[in-house]
């Protein structure tokens, strides 16, 4: 395959503090790769300790000294809006330079930067439109709240679509007044990178946004244990999120966590067949599969459960495998090597638990570089096959049929996780009844793929703590004082 190296690609990537650009003060580096050809295209800096210490002092003195925390909201919301337009004015740009970082296809990363200039005008709407409690006893007292942004936010954030991510915590922080130090994941830094002109150019005062690249165990551990950031927004594997509520507890801080998810999607006999099969196949197979709400288990009504399994796997056979760049490519190159070897590792282990009926591996004529798996189809998976219970995080999915309501729930709900939840049928009443026993942080009726961006976003069990998404979020991101005045 031919490499496409997009212009403009930096020379290093860099942190970015205090409004500079800055190498590690050690000098350290570490390697970043391109998926399509597992070459390393550029050196990004390794952050350490003291690169952290650096990036959250300029955070600090931004907060406790500069404009941006005591701007109005609209202010605010000015600089927000012009971030969103500057990201829409440059989303080829952006789905280009995250494509060839990630691996993605070309057409669903252009979604996501334009995604992200929504989190991001969303919130700017948001912050203007909020309004705080006030309750009066007449003649009596009057009470209020004074909501006040917390401080230094630790931003830590994955691989997966990581410009959108990282817009998803950015916003909010922001739009409440915090200053921030982003930490992104090392396998895809190249995007994170680019918030610094965005922000700059927006108008963003400098030492609100900082950014330090580095591995998880070095710049992220020091960031989560920096006694001056108060709270830390994770989005990431379930055993990360769990080690990090572990290293901040002696700190007492705000954590809000999005973690894994091994989410069902149910089919029953009644649905309409046509739409699940397009919304399932979707659900699992856009975004390469590394999509935390990926629709992984797909429990189907024993009466339908053949016909299914033949559509679905004659369906998978036909998506389109190949260079991200390429606009009629389905499914891109996994991200990294690492990431790459794991669900091969899972697709072997499905062989030995379960029945392959498409894909199974490499995809033929793809040569001995990259990250290439074909769309791999399991079919009567038992409930305690390992590719029923762990996160692949690929283009892998289990199939397992089921005989009643009683028993799709009870396969639904067999996991650790419990991020979100999509069924499948025309029966109302069914629906509404699943819904409310499912273990799932969001539920899809008939659906997949739409959110409105004022809903709760967050996950159950393994799947998260905390929940962001509208005014959550701005819970997060903000102390709620109460005032009390003796009238
Ligand atoms: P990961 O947990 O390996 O890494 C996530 C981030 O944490 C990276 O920036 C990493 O460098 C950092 N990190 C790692 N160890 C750390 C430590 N000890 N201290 C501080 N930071 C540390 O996750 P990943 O492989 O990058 O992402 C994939 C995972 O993210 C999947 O499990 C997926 O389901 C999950 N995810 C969840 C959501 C959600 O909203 N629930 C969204 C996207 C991805």
């Amino acid at each position: 395959m031919t490499r496409h190296i997009p212009h403009g690609i930096p020379d290093r990537i860099r942190h970015y503090i205090d409004g500079a650009w800055a190498d590690s003060l050690g000098g350290e580096t570490f390697d970043v790769l391109d998926p399509v050809t597992n070459e390393v295209y550029v050196q990004a800096s390794a952050g350490q300790q003291a690169d952290v210490d650096r990036a959250v002092a300029a955070a600090k003195r931004a907060f406790d000294e500069g404009p941006w925390p005591r701007l109005l909201p609209r202010q605010r919301s000015r600089v927000l809006h012009r971030i969103a337009d500057l990201v829409e004015a440059s989303d080829r740009r952006l789905a280009e330079l995250e494509t060839f970082d990630t691996g993605l296809p070309i057409t669903q990363s252009l979604g996501q930067a334009q995604r992200a200039a929504e989190n991001f005008r969303f919130f700017a709407d948001l912050i203007v439109a909020q309004h705080d409690d006030a309750f009066k006893v007449p003649g009596r007292q009057m009470n209020y709240v004074n909501r006040k942004p917390k401080g230094v936010a630790g931003l830590i954030t994955p691989w997966n679509t990581p410009f959108m991510l990282e817009s998803w915590k950015l916003a909010p922080a922001l739009a409440t007044g915090n200053t921030v130090v982003l930490k992104p994941a090392e396998f895809t830094p190249l995007s994170a990178s680019l918030w610094a002109d965005i922000f700059r150019e927006a108008g963003l005062p400098d030492g609100v946004f900082n950014l330090v690249n580095g591995l998880g165990e070095e710049a992220g551990d020091a960031l989560v244990k920096h006694p001056d950031v108060p709270l830390i927004s994770f989005t990431g594997e379930s055993s990360t999120g769990s080690l990090i509520f572990a290293n901040a507890a002696p700190f007492l801080k705000g954590l809000s966590m999005e973690l894994g998810g091994k989410s069902p999607a149910v089919v029953f006999a009644d649905a309409d067949l046509e739409a699940a099969l397009d919304a399932t196949l979707f659900g699992v197979f856009s975004l390469n599969g590394e999509r935390c709400t990926a629709g992984s288990r797909i429990l189907v009504e024993r009466s339908i459960y053949d016909e299914f399994v033949a559509r679905y796997a004659a369906r998978a056979e036909k998506i389109v495998v190949g260079d991200p760049a390429d606009p009629a490519t389905e499914v891109g190159a996994l991200v990294h090597p690492e990431h790459y070897a794991k669900v091969m590792s899972y697709v072997e282990i499905g062989k030995a638990e379960a029945r392959l009926v498409a894909g199974g591996g490499r995809p033929d004529g793809f040569g001995e570089s990259g990250n290439w798996v074909a769309p791999t189809v399991f079919a009567d998976v038992s409930p305690d096959a390992r590719i029923f219970q762990e996160e692949i995080f690929g283009p892998v999915v289990a199939i397992t049929p089921f005989d009643d309501d009683a028993e799709a729930l009870r396969l639904a709900n067999h996991t650790k996780y419990g991020l979100a939840a999509y069924i499948w049928t025309n029966d109302l009443k069914r629906a509404h009844t699943f819904a409310q026993n499912v273990e799932a942080g969001m539920v899809w009726l008939n659906s997949n793929n739409v959110r409105d961006l004022r809903t709760p976003f967050g996950g159950v069990k393994a799947s998260g703590l905390g929940h962001e998404g509208g005014y959550r979020s701005i819970d997060f991101y903000t102390d709620q004082q109460a005032v009390h005045i003796t009238l």
